[in-house]
């Protein structure tokens, strides 16, 4: 196994307007569409596409988006051993309006994410060992993500954290299990406790995170690219993103993270700051078309320069 996500599915029911409403205000949408989503997933479906070999631990509910869910993952070639059906309980869903700028507001429900257990992860340990690089994120609990990373900090694979989105409360025991802090400017501003403006503060608050027990840190910032910084020491790397005419943002940084845990699991022969800049490409690629996962490439698609 190459990548192990441990993390949500959600369906996404996305509408499409030109502003977003006011509170109180009902606007007019221009089209509708439900697709597959959940950031666990996206990440999964995106190191899955680029040639990846991937297992998915997570919770559906016992209703018709979880199954097609599961029938999504199978199409797609992904270990799905550990993808458990939950009794009386609702598939995630993600709420998400696009407005013609490409900006995206979302309010999701998690529903089964949130009865992923230890008992769960414990079942699908000889699945973690195997991998060399296990993922997750906060569309789940925090204490599972936890004990994912502990899984697989004692069989030496490799963590990513995503905090995102940013909960309650982060364990502060989490920091010191993962080799790679994956967050947004907004995600970073909420963590760090000031606002990420620029390049200079994204900087600083990746120190802090540093400080605070990882070893690496990539802040995703939108069109501008990522920041990079490493508990190495040396000053933080900026590398800008491609200049496009960006269509649909939406998951852009699950395409990032996705794309980031194929790398380090395939070509750990590459500077890491190469495997951002090749993340990065492939991010910038997702938001060229609409949508979450209908928008992230597949290896045959992409350049050949970039694998
Ligand atoms: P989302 O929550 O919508 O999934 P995010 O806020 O977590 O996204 P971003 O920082 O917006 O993630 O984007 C992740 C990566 O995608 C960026 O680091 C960049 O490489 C690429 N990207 C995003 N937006 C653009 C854009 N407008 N132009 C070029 N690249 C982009």
């Amino acid at each position: 196994m190459d990548v192990v996500i441990v993390g949500s599915f959600m369906t996404d029911l996305m509408s499409y307007c030109t502003d977003f409403p006011e509170p109180g205000e009902t606007v007019h949408g221009h089209k509708f569409k439900k697709s597959f989503g959940g950031k666990g997933a996206n990440q999964c479906i995106m190191a899955q596409r680029l040639g990846g070999k991937t297992a998915m631990i997570g919770r559906v509910g016992d209703d018709g988006y979880g199954i097609e869910h599961l029938e999504h993952f199978k199409k797609h070639s992904v270990n799905v051993d550990h993808i458990y059906k939950t009794e009386k309980e609702q598939t995630g869903v993600a709420n998400i309006i696009v407005n013609d700028k490409g900006q995206n507001c979302i309010v999701i429900v998690s529903a089964a994410n949130l009865k992923l257990n230890e008992n769960d992860l414990k079942a699908a340990e000889v699945v973690i060992k195997s991998a060399k690089v296990l993922v997750t994120q906060m569309e789940i609990l925090p204490t599972t993500a936890l004990a994912a990373l502990k899984i697989a900090k004692k069989h030496g694979v490799k963590t990513i954290l995503n905090v995102a989105p940013v909960p309650k409360a982060l364990p502060d025991e989490i920091y010191k299990l993962v080799d790679y802090f994956c967050v947004n400017e907004l995600e970073a501003a909420s963590l760090w406790g000031n606002p990420v403006n620029s390049i200079e503060d994204a900087n600083k608050s990746a120190k802090e995170f540093i400080h605070r027990g990882c070893s690496n840190v990539i802040l995703t910032l939108g069109k501008m690219g990522s920041v990079f910084v490493t508990e190495a020491g040396i000053n933080p790397i900026h590398i800008p993103a491609q200049e496009v005419k960006a269509v649909d943002s939406t998951g852009a940084g699950d395409a990032f993270v996705g794309s980031l845990a194929f790398y380090l699991a395939t070509r750990p022969d590459l500077p890491v700051q190469e495997i951002i800049r090749r993340s990065n490409d492939i991010a910038t690629a997702s938001v060229l078309k609409p949508g979450t996962q209908d928008s992230y490439p597949y290896k045959k698609d992409l350049s050949h320069e970039l694998f």
